[in-house]
């Protein structure tokens, strides 16, 4: 068979929170598979061809029946998956943030319907950057602006060659900008990190802090750029000599930005040191021109944060069992509702906690019925009850999504889903029919 291809350009890479925006994908007419693409960093790239049909790929409805997967049609596993959500006290709905927005918000009224918890991978990864900035708001811009302006980027405890490979080169580094004409050369990296990363290799100054000690650091630095005098010589591990030099750097600059990822949300403190970086940056604001914005992960985490908000007025770890929406980080956020073991059922939307929460949480989630919206085979499906297929958001459907700096970028389609897949928001729309029906609302 003669090989026919279409090519779709100025596509958007659904992996991380840079949202890339100018991939070309070229698809196999006969198969409808991605056979190349274009401009996409690895873990882009690998997302796409993932996307092909494989054994890795649930194509089909799936139900456990004694041990093993039975396919099954959508009609049976809507009605079973909505038994179970309808016949649970306490149902945990939780990821959201690898789907288009247009999904979040039919999750939101499913766990309205159900009085269930809402919750998004936030709860594991920004969330603390979200309460801080609810305490003290932040000076924060685009992704444009600082390429176009910043001559001084600092990056507090996140690794974008690994984890945002093509950010240095889009936004951060190397990028050519309107104000920075020379790319690299016009700019001064600074890395805060416990370890020496690829990125703290690139960089002009590298930080070496003590793992845990950011907030100590933060606020010797605000201290300094205040003209106090620091008592001892080191503080979380950095000369005082480096902190010093580090302020007058920072003071000097014309534009700065601190990007900022989970090596300062996750560690002690957790929105404390956001809050003492919001600080930092506003008090920065008195010498010179300075901003922050957060290392997204997940390419749809922030546009969750928005939905959830938009719907709940909260934008993370809800709690609906009053009938109203309640928020309270630390007692609704899925790892703790799991380790209380307070959830009696769940519904995981294209997330793969069994993964990446805490061995006591997942070993709860697993002695409960889950249901789970997934392409893939993973820790969490294979242990699922229901497996639900979707079409891939930004690959197989369309939907929005918003950009690790909140700007909301439309996503493109570039093949047909295989099987029988719907989309994340069609599958939840069913479901959410599916619920109301059999509570007669
Ligand atoms: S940097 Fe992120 S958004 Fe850009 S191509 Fe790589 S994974 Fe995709």
């Amino acid at each position: 068979m003669v090989e026919k291809i279409r090519t779709v350009t100025d596509v958007i890479c659904p992996f991380c929170g840079t949202l890339c925006d100018d991939l070309e994908i070229d698809v196999d007419i006969n198969e409808e598979k991605v056979v190349e693409v274009r401009n996409g960093c690895q873990i882009g790239t690998k997302k796409y061809f993932s996307s092909n049909p494989s054994e890795h790929r649930y194509d089909k409805p799936l139900i456990k029946d004694n041990g093993a997967y039975k396919e099954v049609s959508w009609d049976e596993a809507i009605d079973k998956a909505a038994d179970i959500l309808i016949n649970t006290k306490r149902p945990l709905l939780y990821g959201f943030s690898s789907t288009e927005c247009e999904a979040q918000g039919k999750g939101v009224e499913l766990a309205e319907l159900l009085g269930g918890i809402l919750d998004n991978t936030a709860s594991v990864c920004h969330g603390p950057s979200l309460l801080a900035i609810q305490d003290v708001g932040a000076p924060t811009s685009t992704l444009g602006e600082y390429k176009n302006r910043a001559d001084l980027v600092v990056f507090w405890g996140s690794n974008p060659v690994h984890a945002h490979p093509r950010h240095l080169g889009r936004y951060s580094d190397f990028i050519r900008g309107y104000f920075r004409k020379d790319g690299t050369n016009d700019r001064f990296i600074v890395v805060v990190d416990p370890r020496n990363t690829h990125t703290a290799q690139l960089a002009d100054m590298h930080i070496q802090v003590n793992p845990s000690e950011d907030y100590e650091l933060l606020n010797a630095i605000r201290a300094t750029l205040r003209g106090t005098e620091l008592d001892g010589d080191m503080i979380s591990g950095v000369p005082k000599k480096k902190i010093i030099e580090l302020v007058n750097i920072l003071k000097s600059c014309n534009f700065g930005v601190i990007f900022f990822g989970m090596g300062l949300t996750q560690t002690f403190s957790h929105h404390r040191n956001i809050d003492a970086a919001i600080c930092l940056v506003r008090e920065l604001n008195d010498h010179t021109k300075f901003l922050l914005t957060p290392m997204r992960g997940h390419y749809n985490v922030a546009g969750a944060n928005q939905v959830f908000a938009w719907q709940t007025g909260y934008s993370y770890s809800i709690d609906f069992s009053k009938k109203y929406p309640r928020y309270n980080p630390g007692e609704y956020s899925s790892v703790d509702v799991l380790l209380k073991d307070e959830i009696d059922a769940s519904l995981i939307v294209a997330s793969d906690p069994a993964s990446n929460f805490p061995a006591a949480a997942v070993k709860n989630l697993f002695k409960h019925p889950i249901i789970t919206i997934e392409p893939h085979h993973t820790p969490t499906s294979v242990n699922s009850d229901i497996i639900l297929p979707p079409a891939i958001a930004g690959i197989e459907c369309e939907g929005t999504a918003y950009r690790m700096d909140s700007v909301p970028l439309r996503l493109r389609k570039v093949k047909e889903a295989p099987g029988d897949c719907l989309t994340d928001r069609e599958i939840l729309e069913r479901l959410v029919e599916a619920v109301k029906q059999k509570k007669g609302e």
